[in-house]
């Protein structure tokens, strides 16, 4: 059986490839290790094998995996859906929040900034057209980023979505198409504190996609730890 620095060694000589076949340097696509559901003692497990970067979706268990592995110095990720009453928990762990995804959530985090700071933060749009999944569509990006532009303390370093639930590779591929292009728009508008430099999407069925689209943050939970169930 293939150990966890097995993996790790994998996915990476696999994006390197799709990086390469694409044209693009590799060491511009990170990974976030998304470790929800996996115990702090296989985080610790997998920073020994030399992984540097997390991500989790609950502000609970970041809280209680942030305290397990204080002694590493993790950068730490947050994904999932935040409620503004968690906000205060999420914040000062986490190096980025890629799941800005409402006007009253960035008020909340900007709010909460220690002044002269900047919390760097994704914003999470909704390019599948399922009506369950979090995002701001992407006809009302512009108006959430004029908005998030008017907050002090917010930095937006670019945009994260969650692709298509489906076999159908080209549905997800201009999925994160149009995030891409939505991103190019938006940098282009020039915005102060918006950069937008950063590309978050793919997950472990599709990241392949993602990086040929772009990507430069892959989420990636279930090659690394195996299956939640
Ligand atoms: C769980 C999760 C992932 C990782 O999914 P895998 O399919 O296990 O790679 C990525 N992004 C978000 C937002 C998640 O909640």
């Amino acid at each position: 059986m293939a150990t966890l620095a097995d993996r790790i060694r994998d996915l990476g000589r696999r994006i390197a490839d799709v990086a390469e076949g694409a044209g693009r340097d590799p060491g511009t696509v990170r990974v976030v290790a998304i470790s929800k559901t996996v115990t702090a003692d296989r985080v610790r497990e997998a920073w020994a094998a030399g992984h540097r970067l997390f991500g989790e979706n609950r502000a609970q268990e970041l809280v209680a995996k942030t305290d397990a592995l204080a002694d590493l110095p993790i950068e730490w990720h947050f994904v999932g859906r935040l409620q503004t009453n968690k906000v205060r928990f999420v914040l000062p762990r986490c190096a980025l929040i890629h799941s800005v995804d409402r006007g009253e959530l960035a008020e909340r985090i900007s709010g909460r900034v220690a002044e002269g700071e900047e919390q760097p933060i994704l914003v999470q749009d909704n390019t599948s057209e399922e009506d369950a999944k979090a995002g701001v569509t992407l006809a009302a990006l512009p108006a959430l980023l004029d908005r998030i532009a008017e907050l002090p303390g917010l930095r937006v370093e670019g945009l994260m979505t969650i692709g298509p639930f489906t076999a159908d590779r080209d549905r997800i591929r201009s999925a994160f198409r149009s995030l891409r292009e939505a991103r190019d728009a938006e940098r282009d508008v020039g915005r102060p504190g918006a950069p937008l430099q950063d590309l978050s999407m793919g997950m472990t069925a599709d990241f392949d996609i993602a990086i040929e689209e772009g990507a430069t943050l892959v989420r990636v939970g279930t090659a690394l730890f195996g299956s939640r169930e």
